[in-house]
């Protein structure tokens, strides 16, 4: 047995039951075989079964009292996954399906992503298994306080960074930072990102992960003389990171026609409204499907999945992990797709990307098409030492030079270890080898 294969079997036998972080360490498992062939040095330092392995794991509890007077108990996890290349970092997901294999596959890829944003950063991530669907602002902020009470002693700007992900946008950061602040009684805006631009936030740190997605989609399409104005695009999600793409695709020349949510989807031949979207989903919380107030003329489709077969040039995932199935990405190719952009975490499964690649499909992994989001965090983590902001045009001209050196890197890694042109090997090499190079000259810990 290979020595990638027999840590993969150890893994599964002491992670069996978390399928999610089996499936998204499989993945890079897979793309490293040629890299542990060229660095015997790396199979030496069993670099492998110790990159899986996280540094430490923080599991609480997570109690606070409802509007009804009742008291809750959610569970809180973080986890401090990787520490060679900078501060624990990485997003707080709030949402029922979190358990421990959800926070440990996002924990694994963030190592790789932020790697490849080329700044110091190394890799955490967390959060509850609380929902925040039709909390009031007061039942979200005594939870967000809650957590903070015990996450407080195990963070720091120097030490571990979180920020949101599902379900933890601008409204949970302000909560969470009021009630760090209040505990330490130190303005240590460093500790967490994505705050609000009253207390230290990073112009265009909202905006990042989706224009970061379609700066990064325009690249890989200009390597086939293409670019993004004019084509057919379908976003799953309508969270921030599917907003901020759809705004920057139409920005583009893109037409984006369908949007969801866990509900259901949009069609809309003419053009999403994006403001509408906004209105509803960022500001009144509602479902997507009041889309048809103010436009009978759209199509609301219930259910999930569906969205996949409607005709487009352009996928981009942007709800949540595994959204695209083998299945799925049949229809995608039969209807003529020419690219895939995976905005959210993981969206599409291990088989559908065999499938996509196999096919010639131009396919954006989520480590390196997403990595805006953090990599713009990092930038507010500089803004923040600094204590000085730059403006929108300097943070958002930093992100295209990052998003188009990932896409650059990440190409000719593929290339050199022999994938040709597959962006999914090529982000995972690049990422692992500068982390195991930091691991390595670090020593054995
Ligand atoms: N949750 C985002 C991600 O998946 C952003 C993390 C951050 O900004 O720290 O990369």
């Amino acid at each position: 047995m290979s020595y990638v294969s027999s840590v993969f079997e150890r893994i599964k036998a002491r992670n069996a039951n978390e399928t999610e972080f089996l499936q998204a360490v499989e993945e890079v498992f897979k793309s490293l075989e040629p890299v542990l062939e060229r660095h015997p040095e790396y199979v030496e330092a069993n670099l492998l079964e110790r990159i899986a392995e996280p540094e430490r794991q923080i599991i609480f509890r997570v109690p606070w009292v409802d509007a009804q007077g009742i008291l809750q108990v959610n569970r809180g996890f973080r986890i401090q996954y990787n520490g060679a290349l900078g501060p624990y970092k990485g997003g707080l997901r709030f949402h029922p399906s979190v358990y421990i294999g959800i926070i440990k596959f996002l924990g694994f890829e963030q190592i790789f992503k932020n790697a490849l944003t080329g700044l110091p950063i190394g890799s955490g991530k967390g959060g509850s298994d609380f929902d925040p669907k039709g909390k009031s602002d007061a039942e979200v902020m005594r939870f967000c306080q809650s957590f903070m009470t015990e996450l407080y002693r195990h963070i720091g700007p120097d030490v571990d960074v979180p920020a949101g992900d599902i379900g933890v946008g601008g409204r949970e950061i302000g909560f969470l930072y009021g009630q760090y602040r209040r505990i330490k009684g130190v303005f240590e805006n460093g500790v967490l990102t994505g705050k609000g631009l009253s207390y230290g936030g990073s112009l265009a740190r909202t905006e990042a992960t989706g224009y970061g997605l379609i700066y990064f989609v325009d690249e890989m399409l200009k390597q086939n003389h293409q670019t993004i104005q004019g084509k057919t695009i379908i976003i799953s999600g309508s969270g921030n990171v599917a907003t901020y793409a759809c705004e920057k695709a139409t920005a583009l020349g893109a037409k984006v026609v369908a949007m969801s949510d866990s509900d259901g989807y949009i069609y809309d031949e003419k053009g999403i409204d994006l403001a509408l979207i906004k209105q509803l989903k960022g500001v009144e919380r509602k479902r997507i499907q009041a889309y048809l107030n103010t436009h009978p003329d759209a199509q609301y489709i219930e259910g999930l999945g569906n969205i996949w077969s409607l005709k487009c040039d352009i996928a981009l995932p942007c709800a949540t992990q595994n959204d695209i199935t083998l299945e799925h990405a049949k229809t995608l190719v039969d209807n003529g797709i020419i690219a895939v952009g995976e905005g959210a975490n993981m969206p599409c499964t291990n088989e559908a990307v065999r499938y996509l690649l196999e096919k010639n499909i131009r396919l954006a992994p989520a480590k390196a098409a997403n990595a805006g989001g953090v990599a713009t965090s990092a930038l507010e983590m500089i803004q923040n030492s600094m204590r000085y902001s730059w403006t929108f045009e300097e943070v958002d001209s930093k992100l295209k030079n990052i998003m188009i050196t990932i896409h650059a890197n990440a190409a000719a890694a593929s290339k050199e270890y022999g994938f040709g042109y597959n962006l999914v090997a090529g982000a995972n090499i690049v990422g692992f080898k500068k982390v195991a190079d930091a691991m390595m000259a670090q020593g054995d810990y």
